[in-house]
């Protein structure tokens, strides 16, 4: 299947906004690992998730059967994108909503401005949503005089400490229940100044302060979980109900949506519905799910609108071996498992998806040959648990092998005389490539064992190899290398009788 079959411009157009790192993410790792309260937060907080989700997905016996079936629904909509999108628009649009399509973050961006300064309203209330994050939309529009307030807690949180999120399900999972009180003592005007650090307590005051902006907003902008083609519908999938405020009090609503949120069918919504909670808060089902197609006269907002957001997602969809990164429902269990995000944490990755998969979708979505975010697919050690975790089998490692693979050869396209790797490549193939010529190399071991001098450890190989001594030392080789043992061992017509001794030399 071609990017032509698929009906997908010929040029890609890559993603813009908060989709690319400011730094390498070795660069940024290595300062965040220097916090031991991040770390520590971290530590306790996945371990929590990871958890309470084992024990969610356990009790489902066919769960296999479901990550299936969801990984085969979404395989099917990216397939049929484009026609799925026009049943959609028409739908949608039949029930009075408006589609907005916006080729990038500037675009999007622009369009939730305008239609706001067309309410004449200059605050707007705010539910959690990762497109709105992706293209910097609360940025842009404290650029225009106009207030985002964030309603959900963690990203309230996040807000207040002028910080930016971490994880794509817990936005502050980085921050404690001091911290969290610190902020909202330093940043809430009307807090209680003996407030506690009790989670219900915390609870609290972010509900008192967030009451008055959910009665008096008229706007309100969110993203959406699911879109349903054949009816047009939106789903919103949440835990605390500040979604449900904001969905239906205001006048106007604004919802930003990437194309590849689609379901084909409200009934494909029923295997979506288990596989999410399950995997991401690790409950049988969340507390609030919110439905709406278009406008219901008297009923909730009469100004309703839609934009369909691009942004990279079609470059993501011509990759022929990425695109199952554009399957992903959020559900965050890849990261919660991963042990390079609960060493580093999410600022590490730079873009707004952080771990295994923002490591893969970020670059497909701006391009491998963006500077900061070609480091990404190298944050990983393959171990397969995001894979093994992801309700719709996203094949993690396999993209981040494949993406490595973009990198190096784009690297090479830009640099004319070879790398360090390749010199290495070219002296391993000549290796390989005969007996005689390991017979040769191995000639040398006696070198590696001065080198390792008294102490018989390596502590620093040059060049590209010193990324290997880095964080490890290199034990001294043996006096003999295997090949060299069994040559002797079966050229002698007696063979030595003290094996276990012979292992130890080896
Ligand atoms: S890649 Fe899979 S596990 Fe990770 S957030 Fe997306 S759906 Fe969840």
């Amino acid at each position: 299947m071609s990017s032509t079959y698929l009906g997908m411009p010929s040029l890609p157009v890559f993603g813009t906004g908060n989709l690319n790192a400011t730094e390498s993410f070795p660069q940024a790792a290595k300062r965040e690992l220097k916090n031991t309260q991040l770390r520590a937060n971290l530590a306790h907080a996945t371990h929590t998730i990871r958890d309470k989700r084992e024990n969610a997905v356990a009790e489902l016996p066919d769960w296999e059967e479901m990550r299936d079936a969801g990984s085969a629904i979404k395989n099917a909509t990216m397939a049929n994108l484009p026609a799925l999108l026009e049943a959609f628009e028409t739908n949608f649009t039949a029930r009075g909503g408006i589609i907005h399509w916006a080729r990038d973050a500037q675009e999007a961006n622009e369009i939730v401005t305008a239609l706001i300064k067309e309410t004449g309203e200059t605050e707007v209330v705010k539910v959690k949503s990762m497109a709105t994050a992706e293209i910097g939309l609360n940025e842009y529009l404290q650029e225009q005089g106009i207030a985002a307030f964030e309603t959900d807690l963690a990203e309230l949180i996040v807000q207040l400490d002028h910080d930016k999120p971490s994880h794509i399900l817990v936005p502050a999972i980085h921050k404690n229940r001091n911290q969290i009180r610190d902020i909202f003592l330093r940043e809430m005007e009307e807090v209680d100044p003996g407030l506690s650090n009790e989670p219900a307590r915390l609870a609290e005051a972010a509900r008192r302060h967030l009451r008055k902006k959910f009665l008096s907003a008229k706007v309100a902008i969110s993203g959406a979980n699911f879109g349903l083609a054949d009816t047009g519908t939106l789903t919103v999938v949440e835990s605390e109900g500040n979604g449900r405020m904001c969905l239906t009090l205001p006048d106007t609503l604004i919802t930003v949506m990437g194309i590849e949120k689609l379901l084909p069918s409200w009934r494909d919504l029923e295997v979506f519905m288990q596989l999410l909670p399950r995997s991401s808060t690790g409950e049988r089902m969340n507390p609030y799910t919110s439905l709406w197609t278009g406008v219901t006269p008297g009923d909730g907002p009469q100004n309703v609108h839609l934009v369909l957001l691009d942004n990279g997602r079609t470059a993501a969809l011509a990759d022929q071996m990425g695109r199952t990164a554009l399957n992903c429902i959020r559900c965050s269990a890849c990261m919660n498992v991963c042990p390079v995000y609960e060493r580093t944490g999410g600022h590490a990755y730079g873009s707004t998806y952080p771990g295994p998969i923002g490591a893969i979708l970020s670059p497909l979505m701006t391009g491998i040959k963006s500077e900061e975010n070609n480091s990404l697919p190298y944050a990983s050690s393959l171990c397969g648990a995001c894979f093994d975790a992801c309700p719709v089998k996203i094949n993690i490692p396999e993209i981040l092998v494949h993406l490595r693979g973009e990198d190096v050869d784009s690297q090479r396209a830009k640099v004319k005389v070879p790398t360090q790797m390749d010199l290495m490549m070219k002296a391993s193939e000549w290796a390989f490539s005969d007996g005689s010529h390991i017979n040769l190399l191995e000639k040398g071991l006696p070198i590696g064992k001065l080198a390792a001098g008294r102490a018989k450890v390596i502590k620093k190989l040059p060049g590209i190899a010193a990324g290997w001594t880095q964080s490890r030392d290199i034990p001294a080789p043996p006096s003999q290398s295997f090949r060299q043992w069994w040559v002797k061992e079966h050229q002698s017509p007696e063979p030595r009788r003290n094996p276990a001794k012979e292992e130890d030399q080896l």
